[in-house]
């Protein structure tokens, strides 16, 4: 068997041709037309693209932070795309046709919400905010509301429904995981995919990419944001969360 090929439920999984690369991940085609392959690259870019590093071991990091959450949303009934991880910095998911929005759940307030509105940081946020944006790196990712995405016809209103419900379902799930290792989850982004029959599931990464999590003990970052203010390196705190999910999440 070589690196291009695994054994997935019996089957042998081919990775093919590249079919998309990302800011993080690249994405293959595979011998089975209903399963892609993910390579998490060791790649850590802020301000949608425009500043970028390299710090090795960072792809394994997400892969492995990412297969963890995705393994314990299945335990709550979450419905998404991640099949397997492969590798230490590779997985298998199920295809589905991306809905171009970005769905952000907010529990305090951070980045964007803090300059948006002048608000301190930190601020607990009830009810949880949720928020939308259009997927689109030509744009920067505008900012949308439900009925932008209707009458643009990227949702219909039983998928946002189920997104929004969905998005909560997630927040409710991570909120206590995170708090039972002395994490606090601020806020996160969440893409979600269609599947060929219309059915909607979770897609894309959960990693300290995607999330904000400070430590309830010393109040740091545990997340992107040490990358975004310069802060340090990046990665002691996403190992410092793998390490506290691996012992708890079984
Ligand atoms: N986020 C993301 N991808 C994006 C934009 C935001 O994963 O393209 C995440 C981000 O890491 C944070 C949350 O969504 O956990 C809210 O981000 P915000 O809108 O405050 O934007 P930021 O300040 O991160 O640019």
């Amino acid at each position: 068997m070589s690196d291009n090929q695994v054994v997935y439920n019996g089957e042998t999984i081919t990775r093919g041709p590249l079919a998309y690369e990302g800011k993080a991940k690249q994405v293959f085609e595979t011998n089975d037309p209903d399963i892609l392959w993910l390579h998490y690259m060791d790649q850590v870019t802020a301000l949608n693209g425009k500043v970028k590093e390299d710090f090795a071991g960072k792809g394994h990091f997400n892969n492995i932070i990412s297969d963890l959450i995705f393994a314990y949303l299945s335990h709550q009934g979450i419905a998404h795309h991640w099949l397997t991880e492969i590798s230490e910095t590779d997985q298998l998911v199920r295809r589905v046709e991306i809905i171009p929005l970005e769905v952000v759940t907010r529990n305090y307030s951070a980045g964007h919400f803090v300059s948006r509105f002048d608000v301190k940081p930190m601020m607990q946020l009830s009810p949880r905010v949720q928020e939308l944006y259009y997927k689109s790196d030509p744009l920067d990712d505008p900012f949308m509301n439900n009925s932008q995405a209707l009458s643009l016809k990227i949702a219909s209103q039983d998928e946002l429904d189920q997104v929004f419900a969905m998005a909560d379902q997630v927040n409710n799930a991570l909120v206590k995981l995170f708090d039972e290792v002395k994490i606090t989850l601020v806020d996160f982004k969440l893409e979600f995919g269609r599947l060929k029959d219309g059915q909607i599931i979770l897609a894309d990464e959960i990693s300290p990419d995607t999330m904000r999590l400070v430590d309830q003990a010393t109040g740091k970052s545990l997340d992107k944001d040490v990358f975004r203010k310069k802060e340090g390196d990046l990665r002691v705190g996403y190992e410092d969360v793998l390490n506290r999910l691996r012992e708890h999440v079984k």
